[in-house]
């Protein structure tokens, strides 16, 4: 059973300051799961999660998961920028960018971040953009074709834009080296959302098994290996959710095979997840404002999907919970709706839940990692607030709801509010 991490009583006393729809995130999940991370791969001496700020680029946030030894994995310039402002520089910042502007490298540069190149033509790019090649530099790799787990297919790299294939990979670390490199990162990201705690491990054996081949066949020192993303959350009630110390060990157990024998044990093993170390301390907290009974029963919310788009975009599952009817059995079939002129806006279709009336609160759950961060504002729809439950239990507004005045800011030279009678 998924179970809310707040309850009525606690939202109808938050939504006095701050009305919904709120993504509200617990701090105390955070840090249990940073912590059981860290531990998970305390084996490795120079292991490091650089959180990847896509998924909730929040400043307050990634000050917690600082306190965790987290640096930052980032692909824009907004996101290098937002991890120099909390103080993450030089190499906790890992840039994986891809299709990447010549400013964003530049910037990534003068911060010291690791670049992780996307393409054997970016080390010429990079080259160019810079005026040399970092001594410390990353290539993404990505073999094609399926990746398996037991025959059981995960994903298809072979149909990802990202990444250098397997001989680009040894023409790519020979240039690099040419160039000037002396320590080199290999970064691989083949399956998302993995619910499974083989993944990391299938990918750490074959990202390890390159690693030797790397340098046997180029020189080339290989300083770590970045299994990146891809470890999932159970969205769905019945799934089981991943084991972080069973993971942690089954990438041990590898390294130790592998790597080991090879005489390579000084690899450190960097990370970049996003979903896990977010995804299930955040909840959308919505109000049911419509009930509408036509060729199907809809309850209408006041949150949609900009603030939430995965469900509309990628048909994915979010569970929602009715605060305060934990306990009533979910005999009422409901399309759950949000407010664009787009009839994906759902939340949820043909969800059993309990009888939902106008005015219950809505908890629609994992929604901290890829859930603000993804909004959008067509239909001129306004971005949420974010709020933190703290350890204490008090509330913290981390980022304020957005203001007409805020979708309008970018008409230089146009001024809405003088023209209208708001
Ligand atoms: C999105 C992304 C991540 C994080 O993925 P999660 O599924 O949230 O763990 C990590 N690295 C890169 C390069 C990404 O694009």
């Amino acid at each position: 059973m998924k179970k809310a991490f707040v309850t009525k009583e606690m939202i109808a006393e938050i939504t006095k300051t701050y009305p919904t729809p709120f993504h509200i995130y617990d701090e105390k999940g955070i840090r249990e799961n940073a912590k059981a991370l860290k531990e998970a791969f305390a084996w490795n001496k120079g292991y490091k999660e650089f959180f990847a700020v896509k998924a909730t680029p929040n400043p307050f946030l990634i000050d917690i998961l600082r306190e965790y030894g987290c640096g930052c994995d980032c692909s824009s310039l907004t996101e290098l920028m937002l991890s120099e402002a909390v103080g993450v520089k030089g190499e906790d910042i890992m840039f994986s960018s891809n299709d990447t502007p010549a400013q964003e490298y530049a910037y990534a540069a003068k911060l010291g971040a690791i670049i992780n190149l996307d393409d054997i033509t970016h080390i010429d790019f990079l080259e160019k953009t810079i005026g040399y090649i970092p001594k410390t530099i990353s290539c993404r790799f990505n073999p094609g074709g399926y990746f398996a787990i037991a025959n059981s297919i995960m994903d298809n790299p072979g149909d990802a834009k990202y990444g250098f294939t397997t001989e680009q990979m040894f023409e790519g670390f020979r240039i690099l080296k040419e160039k000037g490199a002396e320590h080199f990162g290999i970064h691989a990201f083949l399956a998302s959302n993995t619910v499974t705690n083989e993944y990391y491990p299938t990918l750490a054996k074959s990202l390890f098994e390159l690693a030797v081949k790397l340098q046997e066949e180029t020189g080339a020192h290989i300083r770590f290996i970045n299994l990146s993303g891809g470890i999932g959350i159970p969205y769905r009630p019945e799934d089981a959710p991943n084991d972080i110390r069973l993971i942690g060990e089954g990438v041990r157990k590898a390294y130790e095979e592998i790597l080991v024998p090879a005489g390579m044990d000084d690899v450190a093993i960097y990370t970049e997840l996003g979903r896990f170390m977010m995804g299930p301390y955040g909840h959308l907290v919505t109000t049911a404002i419509h009930e509408k009974h036509t060729h199907k029963e809809y309850i209408g919310v006041d949150a949609c999907a900009v603030n939430l788009m995965r469900p509309a975009m990628y048909g994915a599952y979010h569970h929602i919970t009715v605060l305060g009817k934990e306990k009533e059995p979910c005999e009422y079939k409901y399309d759950i709706t949000g407010s664009l002129c787009e009839n994906n806006d759902k939340f949820a279709i043909d969800r059993m839940l309990p009888k939902v009336e106008m005015g219950d609160y809505l908890v629609i759950h994992d929604t901290g990692a890829h859930g603000y961060a993804m909004g959008y504002n067509y239909n001129g729809k306004l971005k949420s607030a974010e709020l933190l439950l703290k350890e204490d239990g008090s509330v913290a507004l981390i980022r304020r709801a957005e203001t007409p005045k805020d979708y309008f800011a970018t008409f230089d030279g146009y001024d809405i509010y003088s023209r209208i009678n708001f």
